[in-house]
């Protein structure tokens, strides 16, 4: 009887913490690439002033410092990072040294993921990214390498004990897999290939738009490029910035203005906005304990380091619809987050019209590539790419913002932060 009596209290604790505990959601964005620079240039192209991007109406914003450490010295920073570092910062909450993928600057050792926390939890995990699904961003979260091109086997870099990034993305049991890739189905796994394991395991394969749209099941992996997704936007001359040209009379010439124009090697394949939508169908589905979902707009930066200013912005405007669609979402569904940020930011620059004439300028002063644009207003804009001359511009150490919808007060992301704090906080969402 005694016994009898100190169970029910118990009991009816239980009982009423299953009722109270609603399942949280956590969706991170990540601009890769996206730096104020790159959202500003976007935004003068397409409202030539004032605010007009979604990103612009978020109440909540912070700025996120972004470093990384030096892999030849662990003690050391490097005060620029990549895809791989800041993905890792994102993913884990540490500092490591570029193109390491959740593993420690120097040493190599793991470092545990969101992803990894949420799936030992029973947490469902999306990863949606316009680049192949085993780039260092979506990676980060599902995988431990030394070097982030080890992407599947037979990658050179590779070494006899790494197991390919792919091989331990789909080891993790992820509900949901949206990129590119097919060049990674037919890459040998066990006794067969990467398709056969992936079928094995569970997964429902589309590699269309069409299968997308009617793909149901617990476990996805959409593939829809062989490798990155194509750009939504190329400059109307196809070409990306240029260098200054002279004419016959000596006089320096910039490139023509120019708008930016659909790509219609973009047309048939399922934009962000779809993957993220599929993925939320997806994920909330017989759901009693909630999801972490990362998406990633990953051609800003892909872009950018062509020097191609309209991709960049198609990527930024179709990021920015991302950013929308997943806050609508979080305002009707409860208990769901979202935090909106970049791994680093790149090289665009927004510069003052060189009126060289004025200036006596030659060809060889004007070092770098330039992009004139019409905004849609009619307003030229001068784009300017200058830390390479031939095909791949730098990242840089500026600060990334950091916008969220959703997090508790006590949560929100105040002032100037570090970019390793964000992985906390939404661990403390998540999991407490
Ligand atoms: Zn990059």
């Amino acid at each position: 009887m005694k016994k009898l009596l100190l169970a029910l209290p118990l009991l009816a604790l239980s009982a009423c913490a299953e009722v109270t505990d609603e399942p949280k959601n956590v969706i991170l964005l990540i601009g890769d690439g996206m730096g104020e620079a790159e959202i500003s240039v976007t935004r003068n192209y397409e409202f030539d002033s004032g605010p007009g991007m979604f990103l612009d109406t978020m109440e909540t914003k912070s700025s996120a410092i972004v470093i990384s450490k030096r892999n030849d010295n662990a003690e050391n920073i490097a005060f620029v990072g990549d895809s791989a570092s800041g993905g890792t910062a994102l993913a884990t909450g540490e500092l490591t040294s570029v193109r390491r993928i959740a593993t420690t600057a120097q040493y190599g050792a793991p470092i545990k993921t969101i992803a990894e926390e949420a799936k030992e939890k029973g947490i469902k995990v999306g990863l949606v990214t316009t680049a192949v699904i085993t780039d260092a961003t979506p990676a980060s979260f599902a995988s431990h390498a030394d070097d982030r091109y080890c992407m599947k086997a037979g990658d050179s870099v590779c070494t006899a004990t790494s197991v390919p990034i792919i091989d331990q993305m789909l080891a993790l049991d992820m509900e949901v897999l949206l990129g590119g890739g097919y060049q990674l189905l037919p890459a040998a796994k066990d006794q067969g290939t990467i398709r056969d394991y992936a079928l094995s395991s569970g997964y429902n394969i589309v590699t269309d738009k069409a299968g997308l749209e009617k793909a149901g099941g617990d476990k996805l992996w959409g593939i829809f490029s062989d490798y990155h997704l194509p750009r939504p936007w190329i400059a109307e001359d196809g070409k990306p910035a240029e260098k200054v040209t002279v004419d016959t009379d000596g006089q320096v010439v910039f490139p023509d203005a120019q708008r930016c124009i659909a790509n219609t090697a973009h047309k048939d394949i399922p934009s962000l906005e779809m993957m993220t939508e599929k993925a939320l169908n997806n994920l909330s589905q017989n759901n009693d304990k909630g999801f972490f979902l990362m998406v990633e707009g990953a051609s800003i930066d892909k872009a950018a380091h062509d020097a191609d200013i309209c991709g960049s912005m198609g990527s930024m405007l179709e990021f920015d619809r991302t950013a929308k669609l997943a806050v609508e979402y979080a305002k009707t569904h409860p208990n769901t987050v979202v935090i909106i940020t970049a791994d680093h930011g790149g090289s665009t620059q927004n510069i003052h019209h060189p009126y060289y004439e004025d200036y006596n300028r030659t060809a060889e002063n004007l070092p770098g590539l330039y992009e004139m644009l019409l905004t849609n207003g009619g307003n030229e804009m001068t784009v300017y790419y200058g830390t390479d001359n031939i095909d791949d511009q730098a990242h840089t150490g500026i600060n990334v913002p950091v916008y969220s919808y959703g997090l508790p007060e006590d949560l929100i992301f105040k002032a100037t932060i570090r970019q390793t704090e964000i992985k906390p906080v939404m661990a403390k969402y998540l999991f407490e």
